[in-house]
């Protein structure tokens, strides 16, 4: 633990929807802070009104609530807060290091530079040295420093003025943001050091990439968290995975909350650009998946479609095992709700199209109507049985038989499947394939 209570933000501008990117930078920042038993504060930064809207507020809201990573105090808001940035700004103007000209209103580098001098932040070169959390001192030479805006003509605070402001008043310690930002800054230390506010830690997180290593975007694939979510990925395997996108743990793939909680460190972050893998997150995905009991996922199902499955426990459990997205398990569950399925034209053409088929079937038909109870040893013995008798492998009858009650090449085991859906069914979509054949024949 940590002498002072850490205090990490997420601070987000309210101006998409949150990019799993920014998701990776709430969950590192939620991490650090439960690590240390601190805080995680939540900061909408608004002040762009031009691109800020409420409804991505609310939906950057809706998204971390959706991933369980609970701020501990009620959000702050930029826009609501110019009379305490015109506060400190009051201060600012009065010192040597700012200046006034064409309306705005700036800080003189060089001047701005001396004061963070006396803060230890130089180096003897007159570097400025940001010890960060993840990078190490990363240095950043004074010519390349201009003398910049901190309220414009129209009497605003610039972006960089109001965070170094909100950090400060709202007490983080610890800054957990994306690479985008280092360079940010030194301009920021010089606003500490003339605020005479106290300078966090600071852990810059590198970008994620595509798979051709260019930022992640829309062209590689899903990046918005409502994607994400439409898609079926269950929240404990987003979050699972982003936090092994560039941390790790050994060569540990899943954690529990309660472990991540455990384990997590920001000095373990990797330094370079981490490549998001849709793969490895269906994989994880399909972990939790297998994880879940039948009941939840029943109810997870029933959010995407809006469909009631609690009456198919038997169904979703059988097709657990064999789909790996909650898409692939809707879409074969329709075979179980309804007959009104597809059929997959290969699936037909490799399996019915031999004239044969359509007598093995009328004959299986016939004995499975004879079976009282469709019990997994009556339904396996009665198939095996007939092949034997009509000299053929049993898969000769087990294939056109799973294409004909589900459509498809592959399914669970025959078997469980004419178990799971009973003797009416069975019979009843035998005999309309049947109809079909002969009308068409
Ligand atoms: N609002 C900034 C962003 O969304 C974050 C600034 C910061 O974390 O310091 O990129």
């Amino acid at each position: 633990m940590l002498s002072t209570p850490v205090i990490t933000r997420f601070a987000p501008s309210p101006t998409g929807q949150l990019h799993v990117g920014s998701a990776r930078t709430a969950l590192f920042s939620w991490l650090y802070a439960r690590h240390h038993g601190g805080q995680f504060l939540l900061r909408i930064e608004d002040t762009d009104e031009q691109r800020s809207e409420t409804q991505f507020s609310e939906s950057i809201f809706k998204d971390l609530d959706w991933l369980g990573l609970n701020a501990d105090q009620a959000p702050v808001y930029q826009s609501q807060r110019q009379d305490i940035y015109q506060q400190h700004f009051g201060k600012l103007k009065k010192k040597a290091a700012t200046y006034h000209k064409d309306g705005a209103w700036y800080v003189n580098v060089a001047k701005g530079l001396n004061a963070l001098k006396q803060l230890k932040v130089l180096d003897a070169q007159g570097y400025v040295v940001v010890n960060d959390l993840i990078h190490g001192a990363v240095k950043f030479p004074p010519d390349e420093l201009e003398d910049f805006v901190i309220i414009r003509a129209d009497g605003t605070p610039v972006h960089h003025l109001a965070l170094v402001i909100d950090d400060a008043e709202t007490g983080v310690t610890h800054v957990i943001r994306g690479d985008d930002h280092l360079s940010n800054v030194p301009r920021q230390n010089i606003l500490h050091a003339l605020l005479g506010l106290p300078i966090p830690q600071y852990a810059h997180l590198p970008l994620i990439l595509g798979p051709d290593r260019t930022r992640l975007s829309k062209r590689h694939g899903a990046t918005g968290l409502d994607e994400f979510r439409a898609q079926g990925i269950l929240p404990e395997a987003l979050i699972n995975y982003l936090a092994r996108l560039g941390w790790g743990f050994g060569d540990q793939e899943i954690f529990s909350l309660t472990e991540l909680i455990e384990k997590f460190s920001i000095e373990k972050v990797n330094k370079t650009a981490a490549v998001f893998d849709y793969k490895k997150l269906q994989w994880i995905n399909k972990q939790y998946m297998k994880r879940m009991e039948t009941m939840s996922m029943a109810q997870h199902l029933q959010k995407l479609s809006g469909e009631d499955f609690s009456t198919h426990q038997t169904a979703i459990e059988l097709l657990m095992a064999k789909c790996s997205q909650p898409e692939d398990l809707l879409s074969a569950l329709k075979y179980f709700t309804s007959d009104a399925y597809p059929t997959e034209t290969e699936a037909r053409d490799q399996y019915l199209s031999d004239p044969e088929v359509a007598h093995h079937i009328e004959t299986l038909k016939e004995m499975l109507q004879k079976i009282d109870a469709f019990t997994l040893e009556n339904l396996e013995g009665t198939v095996r049985g007939l092949a034997r008798e009509m000299d053929l492998k049993a898969a000769d009858l087990i294939h056109p038989l799973r294409v004909i009650l589900t459509g498809r090449a592959v399914s669970p085991g025959i078997f469980e499947l004419m178990h799971v859906l009973g003797k009416e069914t069975v019979l009843r979509r035998l005999e309309r394939w049947l109809t079909q054949v002969q009308t068409l024949g």
